[in-house]
């Protein structure tokens, strides 16, 4: 599928996590730096939560969060400048799951449905997730996923809550 040009702005939403340092720090700074470039500004963002690690076993829990962002970059210039502001932050890539300072996932990508080598989108795991989808229903709860045709509200009703512990973080605090 082609991507549109530069210029024309598309809406994201942007999942964010961190469980390593201080999270909830890491969550905003990453904010500050999306929101600091010319073609991405922050629309709107979720609260923040903090979330059982999924798929791994004794690590720390995570800060999770959702914003909606307004950008000209293409999907692919998105990714990229995604990363950069992981490495920036830090961010050292060993294994699949590890602890991560901050991790920063294209879930949406206005209705595009793209899968290729390096880039996915809609995010393939964001509607087993609650820690995204109880996010993204406080953001916009009928957002309909352009693949699977149902909305964010419909996707969270039918997750298990196993294994998926979730719990909003009174702002300014964090724990562990
Ligand atoms: P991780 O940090 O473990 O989430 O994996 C990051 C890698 O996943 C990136 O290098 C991307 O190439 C790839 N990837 C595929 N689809 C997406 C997406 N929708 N958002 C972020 N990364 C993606």
């Amino acid at each position: 599928m082609t991507e549109l040009p530069s210029t024309e702005m598309e809406t994201a939403y942007i999942g964010m996590g961190s469980n390593l340092g201080d999270k909830l720090m890491n969550c905003r700074k990453a904010i500050g730096l999306i929101d600091n470039i010319d073609c991405c500004k922050v629309k709107t963002q979720s609260r923040f939560y903090r979330t059982e690690p999924v798929g791994v076993v004794s690590q720390d829990w995570y800060v999770n969060g959702v914003i909606r962002i307004e950008t000209g970059l293409s999907a692919h210039e998105l990714l990229s400048f995604l990363l950069s502001v992981e490495t920036g932050m830090g961010r050292v890539r060993r294994r699949k799951w590890e602890t991560r300072v901050i991790d920063l996932d294209i879930l949406l990508y206005g209705n595009r449905v793209m899968s290729e080598k390096n880039l996915t989108v809609p995010h393939p795991l964001m509607h087993e997730r609650r820690f995204v989808l109880i996010p993204m229903v406080e953001l916009d709860p009928d957002l309909v996923h352009p693949v699977l045709g149902r909305t964010m509200a419909e996707l969270l009703d039918s997750l298990l809550e196993e294994g998926q512990g979730i719990i909003p973080l009174r702002e300014g605090r964090c724990g562990s």
